[in-house]
């Protein structure tokens, strides 16, 4: 896999390349590194603080995947992008943490359009109803910058493309309601190895992929 070309196809068509180094071996990291990757992404808050203290201070570190409350203090001095807020409990501690920093965190919120179960993400009403009750005046070190979600692991590229088309429309919807004039809230981020062709053909403006770069 020729990272540097994937990354500039992709650049191309204004979707910014997050690689997921978790599971990975520095030297892979530090592999993609040389090849001018500069976003990193981690599930884990142990890891990413252990890798950042062995790797180029100039890597921009994402977190993906749930995140608890109590763990966002280890990363709030580094950390860019939190991919999965999915309640203002979790708003209120990055604010909090970010705020001790004197940073802005940037965050995404994380939706749950799988058709599988899981306990994380929100759908577009718990949503509206959270960004009604917000008083975003409150959270002046977060910056809201759109939504994240996964789609279904499953061979149905149709149950796929509509996951992703939902996410979009929900990204639209809350564009609209809650974010109109606010150019911070861009991001779509949708895709991982398997599924990032069909996420960026739906508007995925943010792909995370792990796997497919490291073979
Ligand atoms: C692991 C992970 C990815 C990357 O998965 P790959 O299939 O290896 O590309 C993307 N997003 C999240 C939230 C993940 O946990």
């Amino acid at each position: 896999m020729d990272v540097t070309r994937f990354r500039h196809d992709l650049q191309q068509k204004g979707v910014t390349l997050v690689a997921v180094s978790k599971t990975q071996p520095l030297d892979r990291i530090r592999q993609l590194y040389d090849g001018g990757q500069r976003i990193f992404a981690e599930n884990r808050v142990q890891d990413m603080v252990a890798r950042r203290e062995n790797l180029p201070a100039d890597i921009i570190w994402h977190h993906i995947g749930h995140l608890q409350k109590n763990k966002v203090k280890y990363i709030a001095p580094f950390v860019d992008m939190i991919h999965a807020v999915d309640d203002a409990e979790l708003l209120f501690e990055i604010e909090k943490q970010a705020a001790k920093n004197n940073r802005i965190i940037k965050c995404l919120l994380q939706f749950h359009i799988a058709s599988e179960e899981t306990k994380f993400g929100m759908d577009l009403n718990e949503a509206a109803i959270m960004l009604k009750n917000l008083d975003r005046a409150a959270l002046p070190h977060v910056e809201i910058c759109g939504v994240m979600g996964m789609a279904t692991f499953t061979d149905d590229q149709t149950l796929i493309r509509k996951e992703f088309v939902t996410l979009k429309s929900i990204f639209e919807t809350l564009k609209k309601q809650f974010f109109a004039g606010d150019h911070g809230f861009k991001e779509i981020s949708m895709g991982m190895s398997g599924d990032w062709e069909m996420a960026v053909e739906e508007g995925s403006t943010m792909v995370r992929i792990g796997s497919l770069l490291f073979q």
